[in-house]
C-alpha cells in the first residue's frame, strides 16, 4: 500500500511517526473512516464536516483546506487502485518532542495519516442476508462520545467480549438504555417506527445514521429519536445497526434471544437497499 504521512506518499513499510506523537502517548487525536465503492467516496461531505467538528471540540483546526483533503482521498484511491474498501484518516496533535500532559504550542504541526483498506465486495457482505448476533455490555466510556477520538480501547474490549461470546458485536448500555454499538449506531423497529437514540454527547453522530434517517423519512417511514431499553430491543420486531463500513446491517439476536422472527427484517433490508442506491448516486 501507498500511504499518506504528513504530506508524503510512501510505501507502508516506510511510513513512520514519532514515539512522542500525542496520538501514541495520549490518544490525542481524531479519525474518520470513509467507505469507497466502485472507486468512489461515500458520504464524503459528512465525514469531512464531522472531522472538522471533532478537531474543533479538541481545540484543533483542519490541517489543510477542504479541496486539498478531498484530493488526498482521491489520490489514495488512485495510487492504490482501490475499488471497494475504506479510507482511514487520523489527525493527532502532533509531536511535541517529549511527553507532557499539557498541549504543545498551537503551531506544533499536526500528524496527518491516511491509508486504504481494500474490502472487495464490501456491499455484498454475507451478514446482510443472515443478520448479526450481539450481546449487551456496560458502557463505561468517557462522556464525549460525540468526538471521534482514537481512544478505542473499550470498544476493542467490547469486540473481544463479543468474540468470546461467539457473536458479532456488542451494544453498550448506560442506565438501562442502549447507547450504541462498539463501532456503529443502534436501532430497533417497534410499533411501526424506527427508533434510535437521539444525538447528544453520549453517542457518535453517525454519518450513515444521518443519511439513513433522511432516506427513511423521505420514504414516509416513521422515525423516533429517543433512547430505548435492552428489554424494548429484545421485544422489538426488528433491530439493526448503521456505520460507514457496514452500511445497514440487521441484528437478529440480542443476548441469545431472537429479535422478531430471528431473520433480517424488512425495514432493515429495505433501508440497506435504499442507502446503498442513494449514497452511490451521490458518491464522488
Ligand atoms: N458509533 C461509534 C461508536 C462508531 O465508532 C461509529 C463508526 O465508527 C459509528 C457509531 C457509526 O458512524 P458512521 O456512520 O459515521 O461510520
Amino acid at each position: 500500500r501507498i500511504v499518506y504521512v504528513n504530506g508524503n506518499w510512501v510505501p507502508e513499510e516506510e511510513a513512520v511517526v514519532s514515539v512522542f506523537d500525542r496520538g501514541f502517548l495520549m490518544a490525542d487525536g481524531v479519525y474518520e473512516v470513509t467507505s469507497v465503492l466502485g472507486g468512489k467516496l461515500l458520504d464524503y461531505p459528512g465525514h469531512a464536516a464531522r472531522l472538522e467538528r471533532s478537531l474543533g471540540e479538541l481545540g484543533m483546526g483542519m490541517p489543510m483546506d477542504a479541496d486539498d483533503l478531498l484530493e488526498v482521498h482521491r489520490a489514495l484511491v488512485e495510487k492504490n487502485d482501490l475499488v471497494d474498501g475504506m479510507i482511514y484518516l487520523q489527525i493527532t496533535r502532533g509531536n511535541p518532542g517529549d511527553r507532557d500532559f499539557a498541549f504543545p504550542p498551537a503551531e506544533t504541526p499536526q500528524t496527518v495519516v491516511l491509508f486504504t483498506q481494500s474490502k472487495p465486495g464490501l456491499a455484498d457482505a454475507p451478514k446482510a442476508k443472515t443478520g448479526m448476533k450481539i450481546i449487551t455490555i456496560d458502557d463505561i466510556r468517557w462522556g464525549r462520545r460525540d468526538i471521534k477520538t482514537v481512544q478505542l480501547l473499550y470498544p476493542s474490549m467490547g469486540k473481544m467480549m463479543a468474540k468470546k461470546a461467539g457473536v458479532d458485536d456488542a451494544w453498550m448500555v448506560e442506565d438501562g438504555f442502549v447507547t450504541e454499538g462498539t463501532s456503529n449506531n443502534a436501532y430497533i423497529v417497534a410499533g411501526g417506527k424506527i427508533i434510535t437514540r437521539n444525538l447528544g454527547t453520549d453517542i457518535l453522530h453517525g454519518i450513515t445514521r444521518a443519511a439513513v434517517l433522511r432516506f427513511a423519512r423521505e420514504a414516509q417511514m416513521e422515525v423516533e429519536e429517543r433512547p430505548f431499553t435492552v428489554a424494548e430491543a429484545k421485544a422489538a420486531d426488528e433491530a439493526f445497526i448503521t456505520s460507514a463500513s457496514s452500511f445497514v446491517m440487521p441484528v437478529v439476536e440480542i443476548d441469545g434471544a431472537a429479535v422478531g422472527t430471528g431473520a433480517p427484517g424488512s425495514v432493515a433490508t429495505r433501508l440497506r437497499e435504499i442507502y446503498l442506491e442513494e449514497s452511490l448516486k451521490q458518491a464522488i
